[in-house]
């Protein structure tokens, strides 16, 4: 990470508090997801900053599931969330529920009844609604508002012990129904849920709300910046009322501007819709913006910090381009991918004046951007191959510096060819090339003092493997399917994934591994999907070798 860049807000406050002593220069910041999803890239920009400010500061993450709501809740997802949070490269303090602080959170509700700030209330969810008034109309009270302090603490004691149904009770705050800020109006503490819980089981059938329960983890755990997205501003002052009717420790919240990416939606809720409405394979389908999509997409670790890093920390929000994470994955595999040869779209070429039956070893390079190099490998070559079907044209124009009737061109770590002549197939298509090479042209000890303009990429015939390719584009083809008033799912662009079942590879690619990328010269990066078995390769394109979308741009 850049530690040259200039402080963003939140180090500047975090600075400031350290100079005046505030906490004892201690700093204590938590990442908490609620586990109703897998993790997005919008989260992994979260992490980054809770975890970045921690590292910075000689601190501490706490990693607390914001865990609540017992109807979305499930244990694979908190599994996933651990497993992506590992992947990314960070460690948390402790691993902390809020489930477990639901009885102290209980205590603080009777403590609040206690001295006259809380009140259960009968009314519907409607009747409350209508009671509350509008941001320029003040609410008017409940008539269950001016309960005595015994009755509101038999009646939630009561709501504990499971003798009200769903909806029928709430426990609310007393605050104040005229404050031009909603989130005061007597907000809700604590619903009825008759229902299991991911962790608690059957103990609690009330849960508190987020407003009661996010202020207080952060006080019980001794959060010292509490630090989340900006639909949380209008929360603020109720977290700062609960903590200071509470007498407890004063944790503080700061907001920055969640990330948007262009492309796609970021919520879980529309993730999971996704999900469940089949229009991707799953969580971890290579096209989702979530963290395990973009791993098996062949996204590194680094080039998501990297992403995170750059955007930077902003008070007001907006829509980054999905282009800048490409250019991040780019930059990552351009240094760290070993080069391969694989033909997705092949036509024959047989070299006429090579030794039937000859095979030879010809060696290329893993990766020339490293410096030093990344050790070598060796390429089978035969009297035939398989090469692109665009890297031909029967009517080349001026320009073109591959193959056709009479041109030359070189097969990339090996000879100069020829093209002599060629055969199509019965659809009038190209099937078959043929060429003559130049014994003297091998690559690394040329004196054939021949200079072509142009390399293509091959693959011998008798040596080649075999994959199912998969080409990945845009989710979706508008650049914000989940602006307001608009049903995402409506622009799903319904050419985002393009399989190629037969393509030829080099044979080491058999060894390919998990987690590692390839650069398919001339076609991208890859990376070998979970979905293979040994005989059966599949490979993702993890990112064109440039950005075709600019390109577009630029062109319209
Ligand atoms: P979603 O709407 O996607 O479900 P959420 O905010 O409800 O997101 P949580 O599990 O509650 O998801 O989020 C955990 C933390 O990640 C919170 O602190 C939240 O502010 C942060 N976060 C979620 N989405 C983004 C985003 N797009 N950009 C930055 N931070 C985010
Ligand atoms: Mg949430």
């Amino acid at each position: 990470m850049n530690e040259e860049r200039p402080l963003n807000f939140i180090e500047e406050i975090i600075e400031e508090d350290i100079q005046n002593g505030k906490h004892s220069g201690r700093v204590l910041t938590r990442f908490p997801p609620e586990p109703n999803g897998y993790l997005h890239i919008g989260h992994a920009k979260s992490i980054c900053l809770n975890f970045g400010l921690a590292k910075r500061y000689n601190g501490k993450t706490n990693l607390r599931f914001d865990d609540t709501n017992p109807v979305t809740e499930e244990t694979e997802y908190v599994e996933s969330i651990k497993e992506d949070l590992r992947w990314l490269g960070f460690e948390w303090a402790q691993e902390l529920y809020t489930s477990d602080y639901f009885e102290q959170l209980y205590g603080f509700a009777v403590k609040l009844i206690q001295k006259g700030w809380a009140y259960v209330d009968d009314s519907s969810a409607e009747q409350i609604a209508q009671l509350k008034g509008t941001p320029t109309e003040p609410g008017r009270p409940s008539p269950f508002r001016d309960r005595s302090i015994e009755e509101n603490l038999q009646l939630f004691a009561d709501m504990r012990a499971g003798k009200y149904m769903d909806g029928e009770k709430v426990l609310r705050a007393k605050i104040d129904l005229a404050s031009p800020n909603m989130h005061l109006r007597d907000p809700l503490m604590y619903r009825i849920r008759h229902e299991d819980h991911h962790r608690t089981g059957n103990t609690w059938c009330i849960y508190p709300m987020y407003d009661f329960a996010h202020g207080q983890s952060d006080s019980i755990e001794e959060v010292t910046h509490s630090i989340c997205t900006l639909e949380f501003i209008p929360h603020r002052p109720l977290y700062d009322w609960f903590i200071e009717k509470l007498e407890i420790f004063p944790s503080h919240q700061y907001e920055f501007a969640r990330l948007n990416l262009s492309y796609t939606v970021m919520s879980k809720r529309k993730l999971l819709q996704l999900v469940n409405d089949g229009f991707v394979s799953g969580w971890d389908d290579p096209r989702m913006p979530t963290i395990s999509g973009l791993r098996r997409r062949g996204y590194t670790p680094h080039s998501i910090r990297e992403f995170c890093d750059r955007i930077g920390v902003a008070k007001r929000e907006n829509i980054i381009d999905v282009s800048l994470l490409e250019f991040c994955i780019r930059e990552d595999l351009n240094k760290s991918a070993w080069r391969r040869m694989a033909v997705l779209d092949p036509i024959k070429l047989i070299i006429t004046n090579y030794p039937e039956g000859k095979e030879e070893m010809m060696i290329g390079e893993n990766n020339p951007e490293v410096e030093g190099g990344d050790g070598m490998r060796e390429l089978p070559f035969s009297s035939e191959l398989w090469i692109e079907r665009e890297d031909f044209m029967e009517n080349p124009p001026k320009k073109f510096f591959r193959l056709g009737p009479g041109l030359m061109a070189r097969l990339k770590s090996a000879y100069i060819v020829k093209c002599e002549s060629f055969v199509n197939d019965e659809n009038g298509n190209v099937k078959e090339v043929y060429c003559t090479y130049i014994p003297e042209s091998r690559s690394g000890e040329d004196t054939s003092g021949i200079n072509v303009k142009g390399t293509i990429h091959w693959v011998s015939v008798k040596h080649a493997a075999t994959a199912e390719i998969r080409l990945y584009d845009r989710l979706f083809r508008v650049e914000d399917p989940g602006s307001e008033g608009r049903d995402f799912k409506e622009y799903i662009n319904p050419e985002s994934l393009q399989i190629i079942p037969n393509a030829y590879i080099e044979p080491d690619l058999a060894e390919a591994e998990v987690g590692r990328g390839y650069q398919f010269i001339r076609k991208g990066y890859f990376s070998l999907d979970k979905d293979s078995v040994p005989g059966k390769l599949v490979f993702n394109r993890t990112v064109t070798l440039k950005d075709a979308w600019a390109k577009e741009v630029r062109k319209s």
